[in-house]
C-alpha cells in the first residue's frame, strides 16, 4: 500500500517516491533500512504546527542515525536521551545542552556527572535512589517525576516498568526539594503506538488529577512532558499528524490548563514513516502436504530488526514484486536458528501464493525502533544495515 496526499492539483503523490526509486536503482546483499530524512522533516513541521507552543523532544531511541539527530537539530528539535551515548550523539550534532533532556529514570551515577558537566540541566526520576544520585551527580539540576500510567490503550504499552503513583510523586517532589534539587514537574507516557487521540483521554484524566493534587499540596510545577505515543502508519487507519497533536494539546489544556512549559516526545511518530526496509524471501516451504500454512522465511527477524513484532503487537506492511496475485495465509518467521523468530503465527499474514526465495519483500513505515532493536550478529546475521538519502 501506498501513502497518497493530494496535491494543490489534486494529483496524487507517492510520498515515499524518493525511496521507491532509490530500491529499485540498487541490489542489497541483506536487509537494509533505507530512510528520507526529508521525510523525517516533513513530519517534525506536522507534528510541531499542532503541537503549537510545545517543544518536541525527539526519543532518540527510536533511531539514531547521524542524519536524522542532524537535521532535526537544524530544524530546532530539542531531545530526550536515555544513555550517555545518547547524549553525547546530540551534542556532537550541535544540540544546545539546555535542549537535551536526560529523561531516562534509571541512570548510571557516572552518567548523570558526565551529563551534567557537559551542561545538561534536566532529569528524570521516579524513585528516591535515583534523586540522590541526582542530588550528588548533578547537585541543583532540574528534575520531573515520572508517573505510572496504569490504563493504557497503545499497541505497545510501557506497562508498570517507569512511574510511581500519585502519592509516590509527590512525596518525591518535596524531597528533591529537600536534596536541593529543582522539581519542576511530571512526566508521563501513554503508551507507544497509541492509535487514536482520543485514546490519551483516560490516562490524562488520571495524570490531571495528580497533577492538580501536588499543585494543591503546594508545589509549584512549570513542566509537563506529554512523552510519546504518537503513531504511525501500519496498515490500521490512524489521524493525520497535525490533526492527531492538536487533539492531544486541547486535551492537555483542558485538564492540565495552560501550563508554562510543555515537552512532548515523538520518537515513532516522528520517524517511522521515513523508512522502509528492504527484505528478501529465503524460503518458502510447508511442514508436511496437509499443513494449512506456508512457512515464509524472511532474511530478517525478530534479532535483526523486527523486534515489535513481539506479541504480534506491531503488524508491519510487506509489499512484494507478486501483489496482485491471489494469496494465501502464511506464517512468517526469521532466519536465525532460534524458535522465538517468528513473526507472525497467530494471525497468519496474506501473502501472494506465488511468493517464492529470492522474492523482494519491503516492509513498510519501519524507520522506527528496527536499527536500534538488531542484535550485533546473532547466529553470524549482521546488524540492520541502514543508508540515509
Ligand atoms: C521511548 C520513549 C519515547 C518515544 O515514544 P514513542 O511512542 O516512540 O513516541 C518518549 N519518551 C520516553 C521517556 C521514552 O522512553
Amino acid at each position: 500500500m501506498t501513502v497518497e496526499l493530494a496535491s494543490a492539483d489534486a494529483q496524487p503523490i507517492n510520498v515515499h517516491a524518493r525511496l521507491d526509486a532509490y530500491c529499485a536503482a540498487n541490489t542489497f546483499d541483506q536487509p537494509t533500512l533505507v530512510l528520507d530524512v526529508d521525510l523525517v522533516e516533513q513530519q517534525y513541521h506536522a507534528l510541531k504546527e499542532g503541537l503549537g507552543y510545545a517543544d518536541i523532544h525527539y526519543a532518540v531511541k527510536a533511531n539514531p542515525a547521524e542524519e536524522i539527530i542532524a537535521r532535526l537539530v537544524k530544524l530546532g528539535s530539542h531531545f530526550d536521551a536515555a544513555s550517555k551515548a545518547e547524549v553525547a550523539l546530540c551534542l556532537k550534532h550541535g544540540a544546545d545542552p539546555a535542549h537535551v533532556s536526560f529523561g531516562n529514570t534509571v541512570k548510571r551515577s557516572s552518567d548523570i556527572a558526565w551529563a551534567h558537566a557537559q551542561g545538561i540541566t534536566l532529569f528524570s526520576a521516579d524513585a528516591e535512589q535515583e534523586l540522590e544520585k541526582i542530588a550528588i551527580s548533578a547537585p541543583g539540576a532540574q528534575v520531573y517525576i515520572r508517573l505510572i500510567v496504569e490504563i493504557s490503550q497503545a499497541d505497545w504499552p510501557l506497562s508498570r516498568k517507569f512511574g510511581c503513583d500519585s502519592a509516590t510523586a509527590i512525596r518525591l517532589l518535596s524531597y528533591a526539594k529537600s536534596l536541593g534539587l529543582d522539581p519542576i514537574g511530571f512526566s508521563f507516557h501513554v503508551g507507544s503506538q497509541t492509535r487514536k487521540a482520543a485514546m490519551w483521554g483516560p490516562s490524562l484524566d488520571a495524570l490531571a488529577e495528580i497533577w492538580h493534587a501536588a499543585k494543591a499540596a503546594g508545589h509549584e510545577l512549570t513542566l509537563l512532558n506529554i512523552g510519546g505515543g504518537f503513531p504511525a502508519f501500519y496498515g490500521e487507519t490512524i489521524e493525520a499528524p497535525t490533526d492527531y497533536a492538536s487533539a492531544v494539546m486541547e486535551q492537555i489544556i483542558s485538564r492540565f490548563g495552560k501550563v508554562p512549559r510543555i515537552m512532548a516526545e515523538p520518537g515513532r511518530g516522528l520517524v517511522a514513516e521515513a523508512g522502509v526496509i528492504v527484505s528478501e524471501v529465503l524460503l518458502v516451504s510447508r511442514k508436511s502436504d496437509r499443513d494449512m500454512h506456508r512457512w515464509v522465511y524472511l532474511d530478517i527477524g525478530r534479532f535483526s530488526g523486527l523486534a515489535e513484532t513481539e506479541g504480534e503487537a506491531i503488524r508491519y506492511q510487506f509489499e512484494t514484486p507478486r501483489d496482485g496475485d491471489p494469496v494465501g495465509p502464511c506464517i512468517m518467521a526469521g532466519p536465525s536458528c532460534d524458535s522465538a523468530d517468528v513473526l507472525y503465527e497467530k494471525r497468519p499474514m496474506l501473502l501472494p501464493i506465488s511468493l517464492r526465495a529470492g522474492d523482494r519483500v519491503l516492509i513498510r513505515n519501519t524507520g522506527a525502533y528496527t536499527s536500534t532493536y538488531s542484535s550485533v550478529c546473532f547466529n553470524g546475521f549482521p546488524p540492520l544495515a541502514v543508508v540515509v538519502i
